[in-house]
């Protein structure tokens, strides 16, 4: 049975039958309910069904052996049957993290990006354009689409880069207002959301003067209007609007602020009295989000910068929420990260959260293999790669020489291979029992964490591809 011959009936019949044993059941996985239903009489009637849904159960467990891979199963008839159950299930969905750059569609990005192609500044634009992707076609909503999507293999980066294409266009408070109605509507009638929690920036800092960046009170109350009127029109969509902070030490407006403290700040300030002006607001505007890239962002004092504006907010009632743990240069480093958000900042939720997540030995270990293979082809590892921050940080005691030999790609002798197993095994012991001490800790302090394993598989290449 190929996948060419299922028809839409067929997979109607699927969703159908898929149904019924949800319906009937409580509590069981997807595994037992596809199960269950070759077991069906009415699946077993219809060969073609059956033999489907056989096909299917094969196709998973090749999948967590690594031989097939995800649109395999995706493309599946079964699949789309499952799918549509999904979309008419009758209970709305909870979007519980989106962001607002990430989720406008290309011809959304196109449509707006004509307005600030066709003003006085258009040149900058074009310039600043060129400037994140190199001398592209912006000319079609299929050139923004390849653009703005990422690709197989392309990790957390480029993932930040291709967020700041949507970002341009997001220039006044009507344009978050279309946005947010888009995606709501969006979400909605082709997802069946019914709540979302957005991640959004809350101020914006552009290096060059020119590119238009909207007031932040602008921006909470175009994006509060936008899902309001959609809200108000459908009567069951209701929102969360989580203000975003990048985190990195340098992302502050130089020309306003001595400091990243102080623009900081001010946008607490900024974010409290728009609450006082507009409390209608309030019930949509309760917890803060930072965002980011963390690599460098590990030690003590790189959070002090945000801890006392974070206070203000918590006596208001504010939850701090933050994406932690999810890239880093070293393991031990993107646990340390975790460990002072939760202690400066009284995280109350931890996003990602994968340098928590990740097993140490797991980790070391296939780092181990991989640098052994490259050192026996005489390969050096390069300079301030991930590898090179992890295999510097080892734990060596005496064995520095092998150390160098890695990094230089000097095949080692047999000794060393030993002392080099020796580091590494030192290395995951250490840092996993770090690790569990702050999974202990978090669990003590009731921290809630929202992993997102597609993303995280995906953007942070912590694991090997099948
Ligand atoms: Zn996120």
């Amino acid at each position: 049975m190929s996948n060419r011959d299922a028809d839409s009936t067929i997979i109607d019949e699927i969703a159908e039958q898929f149904t019924k044993v949800v319906a009937e059941t409580n509590g069981i996985t997807i595994s037992e309910t596809l199960e269950l239903l070759c077991k069906s009489n009415e699946v077993i009637e219809s060969s073609v069904v059956l033999s489907l849904v056989k096909e299917f159960r094969d196709l998973i467990s090749s999948y967590q052996f690594g031989s097939v891979d995800i649109y395999t199963l995706l493309k599946h008839p079964v699949s789309k049957g499952i799918d549509k159950f999904f979309r008419k299930f009758p209970k709305k969905y909870h979007e519980e993290h989106i962001h607002l750059t990430g989720s406008l569609n290309s011809e959304f990005v196109y449509d707006e990006l004509q307005s600030v192609l066709s003003s006085a500044d258009s040149a900058v634009y074009r310039d600043k354009i060129k400037s994140i992707f190199g001398d592209v076609s912006i000319d079609s909503p299929e050139d923004i689409s390849k653009l703005i999507t990422l690709a197989d293999g392309e990790e957390f980066d480029r993932y930040l880069k291709i967020l700041d294409l949507p970002a341009l266009i997001l220039k006044d408070g009507e344009v978050h207002k279309r946005a947010a109605y888009h995606m709501a509507s969006e979400l909605y009638n082709k997802f069946n959301v019914g709540n979302l929690k957005l991640k959004f920036t809350f101020s914006r800092v552009s290096s060059d003067p020119k590119i238009i960046t909207t007031p932040s009170k602008e921006v909470v109350l175009g994006l509060y209007e936008g899902f309001k009127s959609f809200a108000n029109e459908v009567g069951d969509f209701n929102f969360n609007l989580s203000p975003s902070f990048r985190k990195e030490a340098t992302y502050y407006d130089k020309n306003l602020f001595r400091s990243k403290k102080d623009g900081f700040e001010k946008s607490i300030s900024e974010l409290l009295e728009l609450l006082e002006e507009h409390p209608e607001l309030i019930d949509h505007v309760n917890e803060v989000d930072t965002v980011g890239n963390e690599r460098d962002m590990y030690r003590k004092g790189h959070f002090r910068d945000m801890q006392d504006g974070f206070r203000r907010l918590q006596r208001r009632g504010f939850q701090i929420r933050s994406h932690h743990g999810e890239v880093w240069k070293t393991l031990a480093k993107g646990i340390q990260a975790v460990d002072n958000a939760m202690n400066i900042w009284h995280l109350d939720n931890l996003e990602h959260g994968i340098s928590i997540g990740i097993n140490p030995n797991y980790y070391y270990h296939s780092l181990f293999q991989r640098i052994l293979k490259n050192n026996r082809e005489s390969k050096p590892i390069k300079f301030n790669s991930r590898d090179f921050y992890e295999i510097t940080e080892m734990d060596w005691k005496h064995d520095y020489h092998v150390m160098d030999k890695l990094v230089k790609g000097t095949p080692l002798s047999l000794a060393e291979e030993k002392a080099f197993t020796k580091a590494k095994f030192r290395t995951a012991t250490e840092v996993e029992r770090y690790q569990h001490d702050v999974l202990n800790r978090m669990i003590h302090k009731n921290i809630s964490l929202v992993a997102l394993p597609s993303s995280n598989k995906r953007l942070t290449g912590n694991f090997k591809k099948r």
